[in-house]
């Protein structure tokens, strides 16, 4: 776990299946892949594309992937242009 140097938030590092080191929001979410063009990371590295479910869309048969943190970072152009790797 790391912080974010845009807003302080804690945020995680998943490396990608691209080899690229990517920050994401600690908290989960289910994604309805296909469903929109959101981008979402999986713990296992891959990008998904969708959108988040709804809450009561939520089910176990949905795969669960992480927001890259610059979605939902309030200083996200700081944060690209400094952001490291
Ligand atoms: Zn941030």
């Amino acid at each position: 776990m790391s912080v974010c140097r845009g807003c302080g938030r804690a945020i995680d590092w998943i490396k990608t299946t691209a080899g690229k080191n990517m920050p994401v929001d600690p908290e989960p979410v289910f994604v309805i892949e296909g469903d929109g063009r959101d981008r979402f990371v999986t713990d296992g590295g891959a990008v998904i594309v969708g959108r988040v479910a709804r809450p009561e869309e939520e089910s176990r048969d949905l795969p669960v992937a992480f927001v890259p943190h610059w979605k939902t970072c309030p200083n996200a152009g700081d944060f690209r242009r400094s952001g490291r790797g």
